[in-house]
This record gives structure tokens, sequence and C-alpha cells, in this order.
């Protein structure tokens, strides 16, 4: 399953494999850095075909991204995938971290627009002198060094784009410009994802799609981070998942098994692989891993 040294997310997929993936984001403390490199650890055994680090909406975190990167780079068998954005960046901050990332050993990244500061839901305002569309930083890429690029792609449309098939044109304008494989936004209903297949491919580009899966361990929490991203829990999870209420233990229980059902839909259905959504800890993956029948 592992990329090994040399060997692209791209090629792999395209030699038929399955690509099992995991997302991190860059821990703020000790403690949450500890709990990280614990995870990154316990995953490894699985020999993912990439993990990714996500990059931060701005502070101290954004240079976690290059170091988290750079030590998986170094230190583990794991084939990183930085992540970058747009967001308060001028294209020659934006040329400078592509070299640093180049300088890292890095060669995926996952390039994006990004959101505004002021979350999702605002208006997007570009930065003076930075970049509007994650397709204009697929570009500076390219142009930049020898990088493997993944962009995000949304089965539920971005909530700000005009229409699902304007959003499947700007996927489409985004693999063409050089993105080599795309990961989406968590979602829950499986024909989403096939029918945002099928309008990429309709526009005759074959990137493979990876599909972003999150567990509903915290209904609440995910229904709120779903209204802003524009990912609808649909009322049969709700209900499933809330005939356990009171009962924590059997409310994840429900939500790791609606997680396993969607993958199995998603892999029937000729899914190239799933991309897990870790929250830094490998638990519930492993939950979702063990129901799938997948073992080291
Ligand atoms: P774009 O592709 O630029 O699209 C943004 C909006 O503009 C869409 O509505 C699109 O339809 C529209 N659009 C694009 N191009 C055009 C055009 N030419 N003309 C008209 N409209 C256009 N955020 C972070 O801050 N850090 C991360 O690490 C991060 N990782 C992510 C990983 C994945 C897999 C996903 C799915 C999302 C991630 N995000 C991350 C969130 C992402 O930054 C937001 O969803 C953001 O709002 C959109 O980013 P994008 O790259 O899809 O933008």
């Amino acid at each position: 399953m592992a990329t090994g040294p040399g060997r692209s997310i791209r090629d792999l997929l395209a030699q038929g494999g399955r690509s099992f993936s995991f997302e991190f984001f860059p821990p703020k403390d000790e403690a949450g850095e500890q709990q990280l490199w614990e995870a990154i650890e316990t995953l490894e055994a699985y020999r993912p075909s990439f993990v990714s680090v996500t990059y931060g909406a701005g502070g101290g975190t954004r240079d976690k991204t290059i170091a988290i990167t750079g030590r998986i780079a170094r230190d583990t068998s794991l084939t990183p995938v930085a992540h970058l954005t747009c967001v308060g960046h001028t294209r020659a901050e934006l040329e400078s971290i592509l070299d640093s990332y180049a300088g890292e050993g890095i060669e995926h990244v996952m390039l994006l627009r990004g959101d505004p500061s002021d979350g999702p839901r605002a208006e997007w305002v570009a930065t003076d002198g930075g970049l509007t569309y994650a397709v204009e930083l697929v570009e500076l890429a390219r142009s930049r060094g020898d990088f493997r690029i993944g962009v995000a792609a949304f089965p539920e449309g971005h909530p700000s784009a005009a229409s699902r098939d304007a959003d499947a044109d700007v996927l489409a304008a985004k693999a063409r410009a050089g993105a080599e494989f795309a990961v989406t936004q968590m979602f829950f209903r499986g024909q989403d994802y096939f029918d945002l297949v099928e309008r990429v491919r309709a526009r005759g580009v074959d990137i493979p799609i990876l599909p972003g899966i999150m567990p509903i361990l915290n209904l609440n929490a995910i229904r709120r981070q779903g209204e802003l991203i524009g990912t609808e829990v649909p009322t049969d999870l709700v209900a499933r998942i809330s005939a356990h209420d009171g009962d924590p233990a059997a409310m994840r229980a429900e939500g790791i098994a609606i997680a396993a059902e969607l993958c199995e839909e998603l892999l029937a259905g000729g899914a190239p692989g799933l991309h897990f959504y870790t929250l830094n800890r490998s638990k519930a993956t492993l939950e979702i891993f063990a129901a799938l029948n997948l073992t080291v």
C-alpha cells in the first residue's frame, strides 16, 4: 500500500492499488504534539499510501506544517503531503513556502484556497499581492518545482459555488492546471460522491478522487461544522445516532458503524481508496478498519 521512495500517489492509483490515507493537523501545544506522533506511529503500521498535514488559518501552527511534514519525510517510512492555502499570503510568500517544502524533501502538496479568517461562510477577499483561487496556486506550484499536486473536491458542492456543475468545472480546471489527485470534503451520502465523480469524468478529467471520511463521534459538533462547510448530516443518520441518546458509548459505536457502511459502499462502487480525517487520533480510524476487516 505504501508509495515508497520515488512513487507518486498518482502512479500508485494508476496501477490499480487502493489508497488508504490519513489526515492530521498541526497541534497547538506539547500535549497535542505528543498525541499527534503517537497517532502517526500507530497508523504507520498500516502502511498508508500517504499522510497529509493541514495548513492553519494563521499564527504559529503554519510553520509547524513544514516542520511536521519534514520530520515525517525524514524519520518515518510514510509519504507526507503538505497542505498550503492562499490565506494571508502574497505570491512571493507562497513561492518561498513551496521552496521550503521542496527543501524538506516534500514532493506531494495539497493546494487550497483556504477560508476567510471569519469562517467558511464569510466573503472571500484575496490578500493584496496574493491569489484568488486554488487553481492559481496549482499553476504557481507547477511553475516553481517538481511537485505532485492534490486539490479539494466537494461532493455536495462548495458552499459558495453557483452550482454543483460549476464546482465540477472548478475541479476540472484544477486538474487541467496540473493537479494529479483530489480529496473530498467530508460527506455522508455515497451517492453525492458518485455523482461528483460522474460530473468530473463527463468533463474529460480522470484524476483519482479520494473520498474524505469523518465518522460522526459527536453529532452536534459534526452538524455545526457541516452547516459551515456545506455538508448535511442526513435525517436518517441523525435518527440512528439520536436513538442512543444518553448512552455515549452506543452513540459512538453507531457513528463508527455508519462510517464503515459508507466506506464499504464507496469501495464497492469503485472509489480508489479512503482518506480518513483522524483529528490526530488513531482510535476511530482503527475501529473503522476493524469493521471493514482491514488489517496490517
Ligand atoms: P477553490 O478551488 O479556489 O474554490 C473556492 C470557491 O471558488 C468555490 O466556491 C469554487 O467553486 C469557486 N471558484 C474557484 N475557481 C473559480 C473561478 N475560476 N471562477 C469562479 N469561481 C471559482 N483549509 C485550510 O485552511 N487548511 C487546510 O489545510 C485545508 N485542507 C483541506 C483539505 C481538503 C481535502 C478539503 C476538502 C478542504 C480543505 N480546506 C483546508 C478547506 C478549504 O480551504 C475550503 O473548503 C475553501 O473554502 C475552498 O478551498 P478550495 O481549494 O476548494 O478553493
